[in-house]
């Protein structure tokens, strides 16, 4: 009978491992963004992560931080990850452009986001 329990349990823990959640975290999804939208270029020296910054009236921002570029999503107002997703494709945009252009929503970032929409990157965040 314990034989028999302990198979039981083996056979069920297997079988639960892929139903583990399946969301990534920010900076996986980062990394899986680049992947599969950017060509793997954007820039690999990032930490994403929330921080509180809705004070400043930003859903997230993104900036040169020493030596690597921050991208901090406010937790108030990216309480769903499908507004989380949104935002990190904003500031994905803002990390392909930052520095090349003085308005930061500026014609580059408005192409890499209107690239994102025509390839689908949206398509099951709108
Ligand atoms: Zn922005």
């Amino acid at each position: 009978m314990r034989y028999f329990l302990a198979s039981i349990l083996a056979i069920l823990s297997v079988f639960s491992v892929p139903i583990q959640s399946k969301e990534l975290t920010l900076g996986q999804q980062y990394f899986a963004d680049n992947a599969r939208y950017f060509a793997n270029k954007l820039p690999d020296n990032v930490l994403v992560f929330y921080a509180p910054i809705s004070q400043e009236g930003d859903m997230g921002d993104t900036s040169d931080c020493g030596k690597q570029i921050c991208i901090r999503l406010d937790p108030d107002y990216n309480k769903s990850l499908r507004v989380a997703r949104m935002t990190l494709f904003h500031e994905e945009c803002h990390a392909a452009t930052l520095g090349t252009e003085l308005d930061q929503h500026g014609p580059r970032w408005q192409a890499c986001m209107y690239r994102l929409a025509t390839v689908g990157a949206f398509a099951d965040l709108w």
